[in-house]
């Protein structure tokens, strides 16, 4: 780690403040928690001349609940959302990604807004300066090389955050507001598959809400993830499922990937099962359909061909559970 460099730290009371600020200051990045972005300012990764500090934004850390939904603000912290009844008992999977996240003092402090815009990971970028700099860096930051895959030019760092695949299944939307207002749009809209520029934001905007939608509520979902240490660390894959069933038959299945791909990814072509029976061999067919579209690369200290074993048994695991609990 590096000594904390200087920068100038803006306070801003309204979301229209914060985004003035971002816009009209060189070199501004946005903070809340700061659980993720002062790690990276420490490591030389981020760089900022400023930073725009989300966490007195009132309007960021409410829930609203209307006949339409949940109003996540993008300031809730992991913890709230983990521990709150409605978020607990109609959309399980979100609450069970956001306590999964890190340890219980990363809970507390990281948000909602922090999660879904983690930038991407990777072993050969979040290094130290002097590792980065003795290996000559990479194309994602100061290099011209990708070490994971030397011949290429694109970056396949993963997107690593836990809420975005269970939000994801709920058909979760996002408010974003840039300079020239506010747009929302579908959650899954937001990101690219570019481990270098993964999310698909016009500059300077913020994520405001995450609105979890009302008619998807209270259908079976679950989230897990595999890690090293079961305390606190990033997924090495991490699945979330939401099932509606008739009787035996599926009516609706979605499942989404996380870590194994520089996008939280929606598995597609899962239409195939409405109207069937969830059997052994549809379940078979579920872990194969998740295990051929995730894509991990070696991007962690644990080889892909386990990440990409260990997510199709996640998801296959958690659909028969699910199942099982209509
Ligand atoms: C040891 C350790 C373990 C971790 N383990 C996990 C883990 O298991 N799973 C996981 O998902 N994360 C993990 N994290 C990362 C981080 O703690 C969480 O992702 C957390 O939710 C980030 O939220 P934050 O509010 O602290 O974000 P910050 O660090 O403040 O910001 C993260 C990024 O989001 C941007 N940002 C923040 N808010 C907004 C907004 N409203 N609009 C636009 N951009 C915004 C920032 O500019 C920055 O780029 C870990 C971090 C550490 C240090
Ligand atoms: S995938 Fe390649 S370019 Fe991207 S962070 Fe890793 S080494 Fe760098």
């Amino acid at each position: 780690m590096e000594l904390m460099p200087d920068f100038v730290l803006h306070r801003p009371t309204s979301i229209e403040e914060a985004v003035k600020l971002r816009n009209e200051t060189d070199g501004a990045l946005y903070v809340a928690g700061g659980t993720d972005m002062i790690v990276n300012v420490r490591r030389g990764i981020e760089q900022p001349a400023a930073l725009i500090d989300l966490s007195v934004v009132s309007e960021l850390r409410e829930i609203v609940e209307d006949d339409e939904g949940l109003h996540i603000g993008a300031g809730v912290t992991l913890e709230t959302v983990s521990q709150d009844t409605r978020v607990l008992k109609h959309f399980t999977a979100v609450a069970e990604a956001a306590a999964a996240v890190a340890g219980p003092t990363h809970q507390a402090y990281g948000t909602v807004g922090g999660n879904l815009c983690l930038d991407t990971r990777c072993l050969f970028y979040n290094q130290s300066e002097w590792w980065r700099k003795s290996n000559d860096y990479c194309l994602k930051k100061n290099g011209t090389v990708c070490h994971v895959a030397p011949g290429g030019k694109h970056c396949f760092a993963a997107f690593s955050g836990d809420v975005a695949p269970a939000a994801l299944v709920h058909n979760a939307e996002v408010d974003l507001v840039g300079p020239n207002g506010r747009r929302r749009v579908p959650l899954a809209d937001i990101y690219h598959n570019d481990g270098m520029d993964h999310l698909a934001f016009e500059p300077g905007e913020l994520l405001a809400v995450l609105h979890l939608p009302k008619s998807e509520a209270s259908m079976p979902s679950a989230y897990e993830k595999a890690r090293v240490r079961g305390s606190i660390d990033f997924p090495l894959a991490g699945a979330a499922v939401w099932v509606k069933q008739s009787g035996d038959k599926i009516e609706e299945l979605r499942i989404a990937l996380t870590a194994v791909n520089p996008y939280p990814h929606l598995i597609k072509g899962l239409e195939k099962f409405s109207g069937t029976e969830l059997n052994d061999g549809a379940l078979d067919e579920i872990a194969e359909m998740v295990q051929s579209q995730a894509k991990p690369m070696l991007t962690t200290t644990v080889k892909p061909w386990y990440r990409r074993r260990v997510i199709g048994a996640i998801a296959r695991r958690l659909t028969k559970q699910l199942s099982n609990t209509t």
